[in-house]
């Protein structure tokens, strides 16, 4: 049995009391232990105020970004080991867990890249300089500091490798050193970055701290300059943010939460067009890819009510040439869900969909005697009014066709049901038709992605993250923002209005 320990203090400590089990969710076996019993978490804290941070902030950007480029080396030169791991502890097909690692080093390369454009300066311009005085002498600019705190990350069990990176590389390129907490389910493939990143001696001591497992009082200990960033379900994310110690010393928090994300095919999008055949494949990836269990896989498809039946069976057919089985066989395109807590609750939310649809294909049943598998699964709404459609978050490779009558306008009123998401995204060739829904539909979410017949061959799924877009979104998924190129170390720096001699205010402090 494996045990992961965690990095703190500048050493690996491993707690033998209260430990958690992970597993295989392939084969149910028990492979690895953690516990942080023993930790002090208010000297973690501490520890990365007092040794990381001033090392970081001694650092220009572009000596920052650096760093970032050669940990991406680092991790990269690891990816078969991995691999493996995502394979036997997330339950992940090499092709998922590829996703995961490759997004941790593609993110952590993109923000070495931004901060060559940052260059050797410790602090950054807003925007331009204006005069504010009588004179022009009287001159203002707002500039960016690095915070003299910590960043506590806590992350989602789905994406160990790329949700740790792509944290980090906005925490550190700012100048803030991270606690980093993974979702235990599947931690190993996070201590096994952790421990690579700790071996390659690239990040200055005191920057990058690591905990496996619980994170007793931590949030307890954070104050005014620190900032917690959190990737979970809604529920946590909404218990976390609460938290009194949190709430009462002002710590910047930014919440990352669930999303009932939508596809949603217009009228005019006919079946022999290239933008109906994007919408099957980007349907299907988002529902079988990490066997669904990806925060932006669609969740809803509205379909217009005349062309249920035409995409019901279409998708249907396409689902049914997913092989589902172990990861380790190539042949499988989708492997089991990463954990028995997945498992129950992803069939428990099959059956409350069903109850207000038709199963159209897979279902709650298991597929396998052992392993946590289930088929991917379409529910057709009887009423596509159905509260629950819209509000719980069935977090696997589920999906349901919800019909509307063909209107942008209406589409966008069911799809903001949801409550706010991360990513919807919309078939059509007909412009007006495609403004009207953007219009409508952007202030309910963080991103949207169209498609039509003159970009069909070269989009990108719309359940990718993008390091230089922004990720998050309004009301139930979180509220948060992240990422965005240089939006993302907006989070971990302080904007500061600087007033003064134009001579003294723009030479040192000036846009370049
Ligand atoms: P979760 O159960 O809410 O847990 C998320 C993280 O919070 C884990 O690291 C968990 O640690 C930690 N945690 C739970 N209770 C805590 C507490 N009282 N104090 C401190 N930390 C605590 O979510 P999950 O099951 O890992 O992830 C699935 C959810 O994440 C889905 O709802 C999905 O939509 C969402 N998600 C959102 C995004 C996004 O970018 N918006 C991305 C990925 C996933 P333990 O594992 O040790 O309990």
């Amino acid at each position: 049995m494996q045990r992961l320990s965690s990095y703190v203090q500048g050493a690996w400590h491993a707690g033998t009391e209260n430990s958690e089990t992970l597993y295989d969710p392939t084969t149910e076996e028990a492979i690895a232990e953690c516990s942080t019993a023993g930790i002090d978490f208010g000297a973690c804290v501490r520890y990365a105020r007092e040794v990381g941070g001033p090392a970081l902030r001694a650092m220009t950007f572009a000596e920052r970004g650096k760093l970032l480029k050669a940990l991406s080396g680092a991790i990269h030169e690891h990816r078969e080991e991995l691999i493996e791991i995502g394979v036997t502890n997330g339950g992940n097909t090499r092709g998922d867990a590829k996703f995961d690692i490759d997004g941790a080093t593609g993110t952590l390369a993109a923000y070495a890249h931004y901060a060559k454009s940052l260059g050797d300066r410790k602090f950054l311009s807003d925007g331009d300089g204006e005069q504010i005085g009588r004179t022009a002498r009287f001159h203002a600019q707002h500039v960016r500091v690095p915070r003299h705190g910590v960043a506590v990350h806590i992350n989602a069990f789905n994406f160990p490798s790329w949700g740790m990176m792509e944290k980090l590389a906005c925490s550190i390129l700012a100048g803030v050193p991270v606690i980093e907490k993974p979702g235990t389910p599947t931690a190993w493939l996070a201590w096994r970055v952790a421990q690579i990143t700790v071996e390659s001696g690239i990040l200055p001591e005191g920057s990058f701290q690591f905990l496996c497992g619980k994170t007793g009082d931590l949030l307890d200990h954070l104050g005014g300059q620190d900032c917690m960033a959190f990737t979970g379900s809604a529920r946590t994310g909404a218990l976390l943010k609460g938290r009194e110690a949190l709430v009462k010393n002002n710590v910047r928090v930014n919440v990352e939460a669930d999303s009932l994300n939508a596809a949603v095919l217009a009228p005019d999008v006919d079946a022999s067009s290239d933008t109906y055949g994007v919408f099957l494949s980007n349907v299907v990836t988002d529902m079988t890819q990490k066997t669904g269990q990806k925060c932006t896989a669609v969740r809803r498809i509205l379909v217009p009510s005349d062309r249920v039946d035409e995409v019901r069976t279409d998708l249907v057919a396409e689902l049914a040439r997913i092989q589902v089985g172990d990861p380790r066989d190539k042949a499988n395109r989708m492997g089991p869900l990463s954990s028995k807590a997945q498992f129950d609750d992803v069939r428990a939310g099959i059956e409350r969909l069903a109850a207000v649809g038709d199963v159209a294909c897979g279902g709650p049943q298991p597929l396998t005697d052992k392993g946590y598998f289930v088929a991917p699964t379409l529910i057709v709404a009887k009423d596509g009014e159905a509260e629950i459609i819209h509000s719980d978050e069935v977090f696997g490779p589920v999906s349901t066709i919800v019909p509307y009558d063909g209107d942008a306008a209406s589409a966008a009123a069911i799809v903001r049901k949801g409550g706010g998401g991360l990513v919807c995204s919309a078939y059509s060739n007909d412009s007006d038709w495609l403004e009207t829904y953007v219009l409508e539909a952007a202030p309910w979410h963080g991103r949207i992605w169209t498609c039509s017949d003159r970009v069909a061959e070269q989009t990108l799924p719309p359940g990718m993250v993008l390091p230089n877009l922004v990720h998050g979104g309004p009301g139930r998924a979180g509220g948060g923002e992240e990422l965005g190129a240089a939006r993302g170390l907006e989070f971990y720096t302080q904007r500061t209005a600087l007033q003064g001699f134009k001579g003294f205010v723009e030479k040192a402090f000036g846009a370049k």
